[in-house]
């Protein structure tokens, strides 16, 4: 390796090891300092007043408004079954029924004093959790929209809506290069957080005509909130490209694991585990009816823990009314036939991609072609169209059966396309040993986790240097498409990077308590 190499890659170590606020610029203070309550007024007067948006779904809403119950005697109850019904959903299946039967006893049953304000006749949990947020959204809701707990709400989202410039990030090494720029690992100033740059050269977006592909992966991860979906933290422009900023992903690609490490190909518990997190991926994509098309290897990244992320979402489409699209997209390897054949098609093709996906990574060489092998474009189609796809002696059973009924040319018999989507997937043999709702809940072990020391990811100076364009000209209706994209902080991603580093826990002090302080600017 080169020196220029070792350097960039030790850089990005060091960065990446830092926790506990060593990462932080020493003037973060000053960088996420709250702006003066009157500031926010127009906020105030503008924002959305929901209930769900503001103090369920926004990480950071969700926390002062529960500091704000703890605040109220006739609340700390409310609060304290939120906790527990959140528990609940951590807890092993063996644990789960006697917890369970502990949370109706303390809170659910009529007798009990918290509950005894609601309406009566509540039993189960999901019942429980439902009339929980009911009550809460009415009266105390209305009283938290008057605390100096909703003041401070107010003030964070001022924080978040700073515009984002390049100065925000510290850059470091070049980790891969894509169809309109490059991607470099970077962390945020302020926070210490590490995160993955990926630019869209202007130029190349014009002179290839992207600017609807690049807005439409935007606003298709702006809307995600998925574990096994990469996050968008920030979307801004510089002079020269539009960046998304992605969760940063160290693990290396699955086509780097399948072939860059020992034999072609990965161990049955690896392929079960990512099959299974890729099949939840897809169904959460499918729940907010969007397609993927680009099911492979090289966009299922790893992150630290060994958890893996759908990446890409360039060719990702949102279906209309009539459940369907046409359009000849994908990465011909891995096209499933209807879209090969021109045909109308919806979510049917990612389930024939899963079944790209678990054959190469079991066979360590894709269904229809052999390694190093380069068939034309025709030759690959016919195969695709025609050929049966060949299982040797690495396939175990299970996983045989699983392949071929996800690799069914006909879409209306393919597994997943039954009915039932996912679910029937999720409950294929293969699948036996996982249990869905722990995965859901990221409470599963990986099977194997990447080494913090390595840089899973080519030389600096293997990846080729990006190309410049000439001769392409920048004009007022460019500018109108790059504010479009030009939506600084995301704020469910951003509003977990403040929790998550520290931020919050340390400048989320308030004056004397009960009372709108003066200082709530400190
Ligand atoms: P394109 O849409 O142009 O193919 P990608 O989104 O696939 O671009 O990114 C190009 C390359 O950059 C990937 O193959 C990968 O090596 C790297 N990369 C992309 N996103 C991340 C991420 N979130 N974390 C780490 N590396 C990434
Ligand atoms: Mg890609
Ligand atoms: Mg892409």
């Amino acid at each position: 390796m080169e020196i220029e190499s070792m350097v960039a890659n030790s850089a990005l170590i060091r960065a990446r090891e830092g926790g506990g606020g060593k990462g932080r610029s020493w003037k973060w203070r000053e960088m996420l300092r709250f702006p003066h309550i009157s500031q926010c007024e127009d906020l105030a007067m503008s924002i959305e007043r929901d209930y769900y948006s503001l103090c369920v779904k926004q990480p950071i809403g969700k926390k002062l408004f529960q500091l704000f119950c703890q605040s109220r005697p006739d609340l700390q109850n409310y609060i304290s079954l939120q906790d527990a019904l959140d528990t609940f959903e951590t807890k092993c299946d063996e644990e789960r029924r006697d917890f369970g039967i502990r949370i109706i006893q303390k809170y659910l049953m009529t007798a009990s004093r918290v509950w005894s304000s609601i309406p009566a006749g509540t039993s189960s949990m999901t019942a429980g959790s439902k009339d929980l947020h009911e009550y809460l959204s009415g009266e105390p809701f209305l009283q938290y929209q008057d605390s100096m707990f909703f003041d401070r709400f107010l003030q964070w989202k001022m924080v978040e809506r700073q515009p984002i410039t390049k100065h925000v990030f510290r850059q470091y090494r070049l980790l891969g290069k894509g169809g309109f720029g490059e991607v470099w690992a970077c962390q945020v100033r302020a926070t210490g957080m590490m995160y993955a740059c990926k630019k869209l050269e202007k130029t190349h977006v014009k002179k290839r005509r992207g600017e609807s592909m690049a807005l439409n992966e935007k606003q298709i991860l702006e809307g995600l909130d998925s574990r096994f979906v990469v996050n968008l933290a920030y979307a801004y422009e510089t002079k020269h490209a539009l960046c998304m900023v992605l969760t940063m992903m160290n693990g290396g690609d699955l086509r780097f694991h399948i072939y860059n490490i020992g034999a072609p190909g990965l161990e049955e518990d690896r392929v079960r585990f990512y099959a299974a997190e890729v099949c939840c991926g897809l169904m959460h994509l499918h729940q907010e009816s969007i397609v993927y098309r680009d099911l492979k290897p090289e966009n299922i990244l790893l992150d630290d823990n060994g958890h893996i992320r759908i990446s890409d979402l360039g060719l990702a489409v949102r279906l209309s009314e009539s459940r369907m699209v046409r359009g000849r997209v994908g990465t011909l390897g891995y096209m499933a036939p209807e879209v090969i054949s021109h045909e109308h098609y919806g979510k049917t093709v990612d389930w024939w991609g899963l079944g790209c996906l678990i054959y190469e990574m079991t066979a360590g060489q894709p269904p229809f072609r052999s390694r190093g092998e380069h068939p034309s474009t025709s030759d690959m189609e016919r195969r695709i169209l025609t050929q049966q796809e060949e299982y040797n002696d690495k396939f175990c059973q299970e996983v045989k059966d699983l392949c071929s009924l996800l690799l069914t040319k006909e879409p209306r018999q393919r597994l997943g396309c039954w009915g039932a989507n996912g679910k029937e997937v999720q409950s294929h043999a293969f699948f036996k040993k996982i249990n869905f709702r722990m995965l859901e809940a990221g409470l599963v072990e990986p099977p194997f986790k990447p080494d913090p020391r390595q840089v899973y990811c080519s030389d600096v100076q293997d990846i080729e240097e990006f190309s410049t364009v000439k001769g392409v000209i920048l004009d007022q209706k460019d500018n109108n498409f790059y504010s479009k994209f030009n939506t600084g902080s995301v704020p469910i991603t951003w509003q977990n990077e403040i929790i998550e580093m520290g931020c919050f826990r340390e400048l989320n002090i308030f004056g004397p308590s009960g009372s709108r302080s003066p200082d709530l600017d400190c």
